[in-house]
């Protein structure tokens, strides 16, 4: 059994996250690939190293002394070192980054120095391999991750320790020059790896016991999720559910390695567990219904209606045309007999708004246009949906009861979710209504 752990930033933010660490990694052999963030914020008021470090980067460039800055970067990791009894040289380490930074070092070296560093003192006190990213992770020119080379590179290190360390968040291109993912890429480095040591699981370990069902914000104490397919988690996180990185996903997912969230405050929670197809487990534990709810604020609607339009040929094409002319992108578009509307987030429609009502006036003379500002969408998601019958009649039902207004109504045509759409002031309530009729009320059944 192999089992890749990635430590997010809260896992490392100081010594007592890195006791916990090294609890979770010693009681299980099989976790022979760690993989370390940087040390995030120890509390409130602190700041991620990461950002401490983009912001070095801008004060170098301004010509502004980033010294005060650089010391608390300096303060957090000794305070480390010295709670854990390390011995990693961290004068010669800061030393020569502060070095390089003078020579005019990239802003990719710079920030890549928290996952550097902080991965120094944990393999030191895990006693694992540690493994410069530099040295395994292999870009290529196109800045896609070479897995040719960081497979062979890698499975080198693997010949020669039971556990290896690896930074997450960087690596190099091929002439050697560091080269860092977009934010949050760890998980990335996590994936890469998992897939290329067939592993069996991929452990995303962070400060939450996996994704609930629906926002804990909105809905008191909310059900965990345990199982939840990746098909599933692309509805959830493209309505604004987000615990992984969204290019974490494909390398184990081609191999269909699960993943598992879990929470390093927590280990005793199993978390949620991400898959191809849970339909094994489903078995001997039916899920809900519902897996999950999610949704964002702040869409515009623009309805135009125009009779027989639906009959018309390319009328759907003329109206989307408008939007494509100017840069607009659609999140979907509903359609009736004699109208369709169009949803489009309301951020990205607000200066171009009149110039797209212009060209639908011009192009597609409507008998009507409307246009609704300030509307949630919300999806519920569930793979079992499509096996249940009357889930969108009950879901209808249910917001008659409590008096929301549907606004807009759209089904994936693989039944996986249901979206609808209700106004900005009606949206917490409607996910609670959601919760309330497909959790609680299934759960005292
Ligand atoms: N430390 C980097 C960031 O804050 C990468 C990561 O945490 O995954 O974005």
């Amino acid at each position: 059994m192999i089992k890749v752990a990635k430590f997010g930033g809260s896992s490392v933010a100081n010594a007592d996250q890195f006791r916990k660490v090294k609890h979770i990694v010693e009681s299980d052999p099989a976790r022979k690939f760690i993989v370390t963030s940087a040390c995030g914020k120890e509390s409130h008021e602190d700041h991620k190293v990461t950002d401490l470090l983009y912001l070095i980067e801008a004060h170098v460039k301004y010509g502004v002394s980033y010294d005060s800055l650089f010391q608390l970067i300096v303060d957090k990791y000794q305070r480390i070192e010295d709670a854990l009894g390390l011995h990693v040289d961290l004068k010669r380490e800061f030393d020569h980054i502060r070095e390089l930074i003078d020579q005019g070092e990239s802003e990719d070296y710079l920030v890549s120095r928290g996952e550097y560093l902080t991965g120094r003192l944990l393999a030191e006190y895990l006693q694992a391999r540690f493994v410069d990213a530099a040295d395994v992770i292999i870009f290529k020119y196109d800045g896609e991750i070479d897995m040719e080379r960081t497979g062979q590179k890698l499975r080198e290190y693997a010949r020669q320790a039971d556990r290896i360390l690896v930074p997450g968040f960087y690596g190099a291109m091929p002439n050697g020059t560091i080269k860092v993912m977009s934010r949050g890429g760890s998980d990335v480095t996590g994936s890469v790896i998992a897939n290329i040591v067939n592993a069996d699981v991929y452990e995303n370990w962070t400060d939450v016991s996996g994704f609930m069902v629906a926002d804990p914000r909105i809905v008191d104490h909310p059900l965990g999720i345990p199982r939840i397919t990746y098909a599933e988690l692309r509805e959830m996180s493209y309505m604004g559910a987000n615990v992984l990185h969204d290019d974490a996903v494909f390398p184990v997912r081609q191999k269909n390695i699960p993943i598992n969230i879990r929470n390093t405050n927590d280990p005793e929670s199993p978390g949620t567990m991400i898959m191809e197809d849970c339909s094994e487990q489903d078995k001997n534990d039916p899920p809900h219904a519902i897996t999950g709810i999610a949704g964002r604020k702040n869409f515009t609607v623009i309805t135009v209606a125009k009779a027989h339009c639906s009959t018309m040929v390319g009328y759907l094409r003329n109206l989307l045309q408008c939007f494509e002319d100017c840069g607009v992108s659609i999140e979907s578009a509903p359609t009736t007999v004699d109208t369709m509307s169009v949803i489009v987030e309301t951020d990205k429609i607000r200066k171009q708004l009149y110039e797209v009502i212009g060209l639908i006036k011009e192009r597609c003379t409507p008998d009507d246009i409307r246009i609704e500002e300030h509307i949630s969408q919300i999806a519920i998601v569930g793979r079992e949906m499509r096996n249940q019958p009357g889930i969108s009649g009950a879901l209808l039902s249910e917001f008659g009861r409590n008096h929301i207004n549907i606004r807009t109504i759209n089904q994936s045509s693989d039944e996986l979710s249901i979206v609808v759409g209700v106004a900005d002031r009606e949206y917490e309530k409607a996910i609670q209504a959601i919760y309330a009729k497909f959790i609680r009320e299934e759960r005292k059944r």
